[in-house]
């Protein structure tokens, strides 16, 4: 087939279906499945990351990725989940949390992930309070007297002994990222690349054609995605919210961006579940009910973001026609 004739069948029979896409997101799609999930835990050890008063980020994040993953294999029995980690260590074997942040994304693109969610937990600037928790005594010299009679003397004085209490922070409730305005080429590159795209054209060195063809079509995908990741975002939010969570909304990182939302092939979304530095929080990040309840609301998303795929309906029966466990 000629180039011309390529790009004439493209313009008739491709495009317009694509940007039907593009224009309404929540067009039903039959073909469009959910087959994989990729959930991911944030941080791993060395990297513990925020810190309460008794627990890290690494440890909340990881108990709330295989709740989530546990009640998705029972909703989802079709569906591949697949976590990023399973233990309290950096996924890979790895010991740098930003080759870490690499390996997440690379193992999502590797494993054909049609969804990406990173779990996390949130955190402000920790403020410190110093109260005085005793008395001691210490000893001086002083000076006294003149010329021939002058000499020195010991005394003592009570000083106070302080100790830093960390002060829990007064914000509480969830957000959820989609990745940042300024990343987009860095996502529509990731996503022209996705090995398995039926438009990707490979040439003989195994890596895909960067065709005008083929970066229009990575363009459109990518806004695609783009239209999804908001939307698993908003459902995240909205669920957070009926289990009575304050949330912060959709947000977008814009200066420094985040990494697995951006280098990955597929719709994501990066999860902070709740904030470490408030006491009342992280108890119930912690505690059973806490973390059910949230991995209840990611769940509900995510059932409600594959029937916006397959029908063009997130709004998902209440009851659900799933099985599904409701938090003690
Ligand atoms: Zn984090």
């Amino acid at each position: 087939m000629t180039k011309r004739l390529f790009i004439v069948i493209l313009s008739f029979c491709i495009l317009p279906v694509l940007f039907s896409f593009v224009t309404d997101p929540v067009k039903p799609n039959k073909k469009q499945t959910l087959k994989t999930i990729i959930i991911d835990a944030g941080h791993g050890l060395p990297n513990s990351n925020a810190e309460g008063k008794y627990s890290y980020e690494s440890q909340l994040t990881l108990a709330m990725a295989l709740k989530l993953s546990e009640r998705l294999k029972e909703v989802l029995p079709d569906c591949n989940i697949l976590l990023t980690r399973t233990d309290e260590n950096l996924p890979g074997g790895l010991k740098d949390k930003n080759i870490a942040n690499r390996w997440r994304a690379n193992f999502a693109n590797e494993n054909h992930g049609d969804l990406f969610i990173s779990i996390h937990v949130n955190d402000l600037e920790p403020r410190y309070q110093r109260k005085i928790e005793g008395y001691r005594e210490e000893t001086y010299t002083v000076t006294v007297g003149k010329g021939k009679k002058k000499r020195r003397v010991e005394k003592t004085r009570s000083v106070p002994i302080y100790k830093s209490y960390k002060l829990s922070c007064d914000r509480m409730g969830t957000e959820t990222y989609i990745w940042a305005v300024n990343k987009y080429d860095q996502k529509q590159n990731a996503v022209g690349s996705r090995e398995g795209d039926q438009f990707g054209e490979k040439d003989s060195s195994g890596m895909f054609a960067e065709s005008p063809d083929a970066k229009i079509l990575a363009s459109l995908r990518t806004k695609k995605y783009f239209d999804q990741s908001l939307a698993i975002a908003t459902f995240v939010e909205e669920e957070f919210k009926k289990e009575g969570r304050t949330s912060y909304g959709v947000k977008q990182r814009n200066n420094e961006g985040i990494w697995v939302l951006q280098a990955t092939n597929m719709p994501s979304i990066l999860v902070e579940t709740g904030f470490i530095c408030n006491f009342e929080e992280e108890d119930y990040m912690n505690s059973e009910k806490g973390q059910n309840e949230i991995s209840y609301a990611l769940m509900r998303a995510v059932l409600r973001y594959k029937q916006l795929l397959e029908t063009g309906s997130g709004v998902l029966a209440d009851p659900p026609n799933v099985n599904i466990s409701k938090p003690q």
